[in-house]
């Protein structure tokens, strides 16, 4: 399976539009000692010919263009992207779907209350439904096994498991279509395994951590795991308001560090970064501490084979 991170960030990306904290401000200026980063995006394939978004970034026409990888080969009109696995309905994971819309056939993997979400309740996504075969949506379970498949059906022979992580649904979804939904159908991470039978984590959002989890973690060749803030009240103490980062659904990087120290098997990767982390910063004791501890935090262009 190779594996190519097009994109890292939290939701807003690095710098964030209407951002100027610390870092936000420092890249502007030219004196961060950093990357900026666009917003989290993977991509896996197990033959190189047929590839498969975890996620549909916002950002995703431009990490296209600058992933030669993922560029037309056959014909005037063609894609080697061949379906999209979704994770949740956050708007920073499905709104490159709409960017996919060139009647290019694709297979959009969800949960049925996502597709609930996207396809009955906002109307701009049947753009991905005017003509016959154009997406194929595919329902899957969590905990339960599947395929993934083009939108032929043909198997890329990469294997994919979906684990409930968070009961919550985006704040555009109404109270009453919540009430409607199945909590364990909101928010997933996946494990997929390749041929080689080795297994790669993509856990962008972990609100909590148990033994159950640990165990299934230690499994795995590499982790891409949830590294969207450093502290629990980091957006707080750098806005003045707002919610902590477990409210949030995200357990800090700095209780990860303590309660994943123990993990031996694994390639250990923060993405999914927010632009006000300090380990962004590789100047920071932040930094220095993720990278001691083993951790590598994920740029854009990264690539690997597991
Ligand atoms: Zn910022």
């Amino acid at each position: 399976m190779r594996v190519k991170i097009l994109g890292s960030a939290a939701g807003g990306a690095f710098p964030q539009w209407n951002c100027a904290c610390a870092n936000c401000r420092a890249v502007r200026a030219g004196t961060f000692q950093g990357k900026p980063r666009s917003q989290t995006q993977v991509a896996i394939t197990e033959d190189g010919r047929s590839w498969f978004l975890l996620g549909a970034s916002p950002d995703l026409r431009a990490q296209i263009e600058a992933t030669p990888e993922l560029h037309p080969r056959d014909g005037v009109r063609q894609s080697p992207i061949a379906g999209v696995v979704l994770a949740n309905a956050d708007l920073d994971h499905v709104l490159g779907l709409l960017l996919l819309r060139e009647l290019q056939p694709l297979r959009v993997y969800a949960t049925s209350s996502v597709r609930h979400i996207l396809r009955e309740d906002n109307s701009m996504f049947a753009m991905l439904q005017r003509v016959p075969d154009q997406t194929a949506w595919t329902d899957f379970a969590s905990g339960t096994e599947f395929h993934l498949r083009d939108a032929q059906g043909e198997d890329s022979r990469l294997l994919c498991q979906a684990i409930s992580s968070s009961s919550h649904y985006p704040a555009y979804v109404t109270t009453g279509r919540q009430s409607q939904l199945a909590p364990g159908e909101a928010s997933l991470g996946f494990f997929i395994n390749s041929t080689a039978r080795t297994r790669l984590a993509y856990l962008p959002a972990v609100p909590q951590l148990d033994d159950a989890l640990l165990q299934q973690l230690e499994e795995c060749s590499v982790l891409l795991f949830d590294g969207t803030f450093w502290s629990d009240d980091e957006l707080i103490r750098v806005q003045g308001s707002g919610q902590t980062a477990r409210q949030m659904g995200h357990i800090p990087v700095e209780t990860i560090l303590e309660k994943l120290a123990g993990l031996r098997r694994p390639r250990k990767i923060f993405l999914h970064i927010n632009n006000t982390n300090p380990m962004l910063d590789e100047s920071s004791p932040e930094h220095r501490q993720v990278r001691d501890a083993g951790w590598e935090i994920a740029e854009d262009g990264w690539q690997f084979d597991l």
